[in-house]
C-alpha cells in the first residue's frame, strides 16, 4: 500500500471535509499512478457528502485531470509525464453486452465508480479525485489533448460526457433544434457542445438572468419558461430537450415543446418526477435519460472538444477551500463549475 493525501467527508452531512492520509494500491500490471492536478466539483459529490444516498464517509471526486507518474509493466499507451483525464468509471467487467457495446458505464456487473465503489480485484472501497494521487487501470484513463486547459477540461469527464451521449444518441447536427433546460454545470456544457455540433440551441430558464450568458455560450436565445405565450409558440419545436434540472418538476411543459418523435432526456435525476403517458402519445415522443459515458464516447468527446476548443467555464480554488465550493454550489452560486487545484496538498497542513 502507498499513501497520499485527500479530502474526506465526515459522514455527518457536513460540507467541511477533513484532510486525511489515504491508501492507494501498489500498481498492478496494467495500472498507472496519476498525480491529480485538478478535480471538478460535481453536484453528485454534494449529494454524497450530505449523505443523501446514505453511504457515510467518502473521498469524492470523479472528474479530474492529472499527470502520469508511474506505469505498470503491462501499460502500453501511456507513460510517465503524459497528461490524462479520468471520469466516473475506473473499471468494469469488460465482457457483458454493455461493456462490449462500449458502454462500460452501464456494466451489468456494475461499473467500478471512481469513488464510493469497490475494486473488482480486492474489494477495497474506491476513493475519489479530491486527493493528490489516484491509481487505476490504464484503459480507464484518457490522454488529455494538449490544447485543452487541464483545469477547465476536468468537468468534461462527468458533466461533459453526460451531455455528449444524449446529443450523439439523438444524432444532433446542423439543422437540429436543441433545448437545454437549466443553465448550470451540466447545461452550460450542453449548450457549448450542441452549438459546436451545428444545432440551433435554446436555453429554457425560469428567469431571464442568464440570457447574456446563454448567448455567449452559443445559444440562439433564452426562453423564459414562465412566459406562457413564448412556451406555446415553442410547442413541438425541439428535436432534443436536455433537461438538467435537479429539483422535481413537471415534465409536461418540456414534452409539449418536444417535436414529433423528438426526445426529452432527463439528466438532472429528479428522482420524484412523474410523467403523464398522454404527453408521450401526442407526437410519439421519446422519454430518455443517460448517465456519464463509456470509453469510446469519452475519447470521442475529448477529441471533439480539442477540435472545437471546448472546455467548461470554471472557477478554480485551492483544494483547501473545498467547503466554500460545496456551499456555494449548494446555493447555485457558480458559473459554471468549481474545480479544485490539488497542488496545495503537497504543502504541509496549515
Ligand atoms: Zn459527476
Amino acid at each position: 500500500m502507498r499513501t497520499t493525501t485527500g479530502w474526506q467527508s465526515r459522514g455527518d452531512g457536513s460540507t467541511v471535509l477533513e484532510r486525511v492520509e489515504i491508501g492507494r494500491r501498489e500498481l498492478r500490471d496494467d495500472d498507472i499512478a496519476v498525480r491529480v492536478d485538478f478535480c471538478g466539483v460535481c453536484h453528485s459529490d454534494l449529494h454524497r457528502i450530505r449523505g443523501a444516498l446514505g453511504e457515510g464517509v467518502v473521498v469524492p471526486g470523479h472528474e479530474f485531470t492529472g499527470t502520469v507518474t508511474e506505469a505498470g509493466p503491462g501499460v502500453t499507451g501511456l507513460a510517465p509525464g503524459d497528461r490524462v483525464a479520468v471520469g466516473t468509471v475506473v473499471d468494469s467487467c469488460g465482457a457483458c453486452p454493455m461493456c462490449r457495446a462500449g458502454q462500460e458505464n452501464f456494466c451489468f456487473e456494475g461499473p467500478v465508480t471512481t469513488y464510493g465503489g469497490r475494486d473488482r480485484t480486492d474489494g477495497s472501497p474506491t476513493l475519489g479525485g479530491y486527493s493528490r494521487e489516484y491509481v487505476l487501470r490504464e484503459s480507464f484513463a484518457y490522454a488529455l489533448p494538449g490544447t485543452l486547459d487541464p483545469a477547465a477540461a476536468a468537468p468534461l469527464m462527468c458533466a461533459g460526457i453526460t451531455m455528449w451521449e444524449p446529443l450523439r444518441s439523438a444524432g444532433v447536427g446542423p439543422g437540429s433544434r436543441v433545448a437545454v433546460a437549466g443553465l448550470g454545470g451540466l447545461g452550460h456544457l450542453g449548450v457549448k457542445l450542441a452549438a459546436a455540433l451545428g444545432a440551433e440551441v435554446t436555453v429554457l430558464s425560469r428567469t431571464p438572468d442568464k440570457a447574456g450568458d446563454a448567448r455567449r455560450l452559443g445559444a440562439a436565445e433564452l426562453l423564459v419558461t414562465t412566459d406562457d405565450r413564448r412556451t406555446e409558440q415553442a410547442r413541438g419545436r425541439f428535436d432534443l430537450v436536455l433537461d438538467t434540472v435537479a429539483a422535481p418538476h413537471d415534465l409536461s411543459p418540456l414534452l409539449r415543446m418536444t417535436a414529433m418523435e423528438g426526445t426529452l432526456s432527463v439528466l438532472g435525476y429528479p428522482l420524484e418526477t412523474s410523467v403523464r403517458i398522454m404527453d408521450l402519445v401526442q407526437g410519439r415522443k421519446n422519454l430518455s435519460s443517460s448517465g456519464t459515458g463509456g470509453r469510446r464516447h469519452t475519447a470521442e468527446l475529448l477529441a471533439f472538444c480539442a477540435e472545437h476548443g471546448i472546455t467548461a467555464d470554471v472557477e478554480t480554488l485551492p483544494s483547501a477551500r473545498v467547503a466554500d465550493a460545496l456551499d456555494r454550489l449548494g446555493r447555485g452560486d457558480v458559473r459554471y463549475r468549481f474545480v479544485l487545484d490539488m497542488s496545495d496538498l503537497d504543502e504541509p497542513r496549515s
